[in-house]
């Protein structure tokens, strides 16, 4: 079977099994796992920050980040096509009370700076208070973009002003660093708050952590605990992350190159629609718009052949390519999807 639904399908390697299976474990609430401490000083330092703190998921590391910078009835700007507006259960607003100012995002991930600036409250009992900004890299609902550092310092400079802190969505910020080839650190120096998963390309079996000030991550750290997210022997999951880092981190771009040479492939059938230039990472995105074959039957007639992919609706679809698809594959891929629209 052929899996490109996600990157979240991976499975963790015999290398890294083993791995995990050796590494030493303690329970993580007193703070004694050795794995967990030593992944999150790997991931703190490469990320250029004071600490970090490891969680179980991408949203639970969303929901505390804005937890810890927001009160009750404070307001977030984010952009309209983010995951933690589109597909995080509205767990800011349940859980935080915490308002959202949604604002249009670009194809390229990105949201207008003016749009930003506008979007921020002036200082009135009528309105909610602004306290955070969060952007995605890469950026999962704008064709899989990564955002590079210019950008973000742009939009520092305004928010500063206006006592906003920045946190950034990195579930894929792996992907971000090795497209731009620009080092962690230097991507997210703006940022107070970065988010990232070793779940998705890096092809953990689970976890993300959540790196900040010493400050920001003490208060993250009771918010994990008041969300049930404290875990104790967690090293055995925390290991996968120091293999990942040393050992898949720097092969992403393997995974870039083959969406690259599978985009090329599938821009040459008519009857679907998409933009190669827009590959720039892992994520192809494609809308089948010149066959008479439903979503429904498409992802069907796919499955029959052996490729699992996934519907988004509107006649649109994505593609992941990670660690366990192969190069060899993408002409089987793009030849079925060639003769399955022809029919
Ligand atoms: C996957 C993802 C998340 C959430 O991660 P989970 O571990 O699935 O909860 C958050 N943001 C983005 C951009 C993602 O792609």
């Amino acid at each position: 079977m052929i899996d490109l639904r996600s990157d979240t399908v991976t499975l963790p390697s015999k290398e890294m099994k083993q791995f995990l299976f050796d590494s030493p474990l303690g329970d993580d609430v007193y703070g004694e796992d050795p794995s967990v401490n030593l992944l999150e000083k790997k991931v703190s330092d490469l990320f250029g920050k004071e600490d970090a703190l490891f969680v179980p998921s991408g949203t639970m590391a969303n929901l505390i980040s804005v937890l810890a910078h927001c009160n009750r009835g404070d307001e977030v700007i984010l952009g309209d096509k983010s995951h933690i507006f589109l597909y995080e259960a509205g767990g800011i607003s349940a859980f935080g009370g915490i308002h959202s100012y949604q604002l249009k995002n670009h194809d390229n991930g990105t949201i207008n700076i003016t749009d930003i600036q506008n979007s921020i409250r002036r200082d009135d009992s009528h309105y909610p208070i602004s306290k955070l900004l969060c952007l995605e890299n890469t950026h999962n609902g704008c064709y899989g973009s990564p955002v590079d550092t210019k950008y973000f310092t742009e939009i520092k400079n305004i928010i500063n002003k206006h006592n906003i802190k920045l946190h950034i969505d990195g579930a894929r910020i792996f992907n971000a660093s090795i497209a731009l080839n620009t080092p962690l650190h230097e991507l997210t120096k703006e940022a107070d708050s970065i988010s990232c998963c070793l779940s998705k390309g890096l092809s953990c079996p689970v976890g993300s952590l959540i790196v900040g000030s010493k400050d920001f991550i003490q208060k993250a750290h009771r918010l994990r605990k008041s969300l049930g997210g404290g875990m104790r022997q967690a090293g055995l999951l925390a290991a996968a992350g120091i293999y990942a880092l040393d050992n898949i981190y720097p092969k992403l771009n393997i995974d870039h190159e083959n969406a690259k040479i599978m985009a090329e492939g599938l821009s040459s059938i008519k009857e679907l629609s998409m933009d190669v230039s827009k590959v720039k990472t892992n994520l192809i995105f494609f809308y089948l718009e010149n066959s008479n074959l439903s979503d429904e039957q498409f992802i069907n007639k796919l499955l029959e052949n052996n490729i699992k992919l996934d519907a988004k609706g509107n006649r649109k679809f994505r593609i992941a390519t990670h660690i366990n698809f192969k190069k060899n594959d993408i002409d089987f891929v793009v030849e079925t999807i060639q003769s399955m629209v022809k029919q």
